[in-house]
């Protein structure tokens, strides 16, 4: 199945190119003439802009307000898929609470949760224009499997069903909390955002799939951010293509009877580096609770929860 606007044409992967890694955290004045300051004197800040031209989003770079102005009259629908199996329904009330807070606020918005357990689905108040859609799924005994399976749910859901109730779909994992507004400046064609937990180390340490005979092996010179798995979204239409790739890249390495390092990560991330994400989401929009909040980030808006308090 192919869903595409019309006039639309298809993306084409990126070829195989050698470049520089761009770095997320650069140094002001960098191009600056004699006498250098010293490097401690130049500030980090963060990349604005990718090389293939995407905006990286991080507050400051962007005005709320002019947004709000922009977006609101498109009376746009934006979704939002999670999943809750097994011991993880416990984590739907929280953050169905805390999304119903700061997520994309004042807009419709369709929530899909897919669950093995329906019955457990909490009671959470729903805001004007805001709608909820319990999906019953299969439970898997291993982790592993539940997490690979979302790709397919999610692709076979959005051709099913999801590209006739929204424009913009966002999938997230479920043990996240929003803590601070989550707006229209996250809406992009295809949108990625950069793991906390690698944003300012190499590409050669980026936990990339490295062997050759998985679909998802990424070579030491390729890649441009390692991204996280519990955030990707974009256009409908988008995640689609998006989600059906890295399915295939899944069923070929379930073919060859290997599992990606990071699984669905690793099929995400290999993705990525052909099919460039248009949009960038700095780290503020998936921080993780373990670690402490660093200066050059000025707010957290989403964040994985400390495993000890899962
Ligand atoms: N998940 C689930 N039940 C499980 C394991 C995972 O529903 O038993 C879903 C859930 O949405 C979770 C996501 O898969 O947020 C990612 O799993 P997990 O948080 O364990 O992975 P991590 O981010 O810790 O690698």
């Amino acid at each position: 199945m192919k869903l595409q606007y019309k006039g639309e044409k298809p993306f084409q992967p990126v070829a195989q190119l050698h470049y520089p890694q761009p770095k997320l955290l650069e140094q002001r004045g960098q191009v600056s003439v004699p006498p250098w300051p010293s490097p401690a004197a130049r500030p980090t800040q963060l990349l604005t802009l990718t090389p293939w031209l995407a905006p990286i989003v991080s507050e400051g770079t962007f005005d709320p307000m002019l947004l709000q102005n922009i977006y609101q009259p498109l009376n746009l629908t934006i979704g939002l898929t999670v999943f809750a199996v097994g011991r993880y329904t416990g984590f739907i009330q929280h953050f169905l609470e805390s999304a119903e807070m700061f997520f994309m606020h004042g807009y419709h918005v369709y929530y899909y949760i897919f669950t093995d357990d329906p019955a457990a689905m909490p009671h959470v108040p729903l805001g004007p224009g805001r709608l909820l859609s319990v999906i019953p799924i299969q439970g898997y005994s291993r982790w592993e499997e539940i997490s690979m399976r979302r790709m397919e749910t999610i692709s076979q859901h959005i051709a099913n069903r999801a590209h006739r109730e929204v424009d913009y779909l966002f999938c997230l994992d479920v043990d996240v909390v929003f803590r601070n507004p989550w707006g229209p400046e996250t809406l992009g064609d295809l949108v990625a955002v950069i793991h906390p937990g690698y944003y300012a180390v190499s590409r050669q340490q980026f936990p990339y799939e490295r062997r050759q005979v998985s679909a998802a092996f990424v070579e030491d010179n390729e890649g441009d951010f390692y991204y996280g798995r519990a955030v990707f979204g974009g256009r409908v239409t988008r995640v689609y293509e998006f989600t059906r790739g890295c399915h295939m890249g899944i069923l070929a390495d379930k073919a060859n009877g290997i599992m990606a390092a990071w699984q669905e990560e690793s099929h995400l991330n290999r993705r990525f580096i052909s099919h460039k994400p248009s949009k960038v989401l700095s780290p503020e929009y998936l921080w993780d609770d373990r670690k402490p909040q660093p200066p050059i980030l000025k707010l957290i808006r989403l964040s994985t929860l400390d495993k000890g308090t899962k």
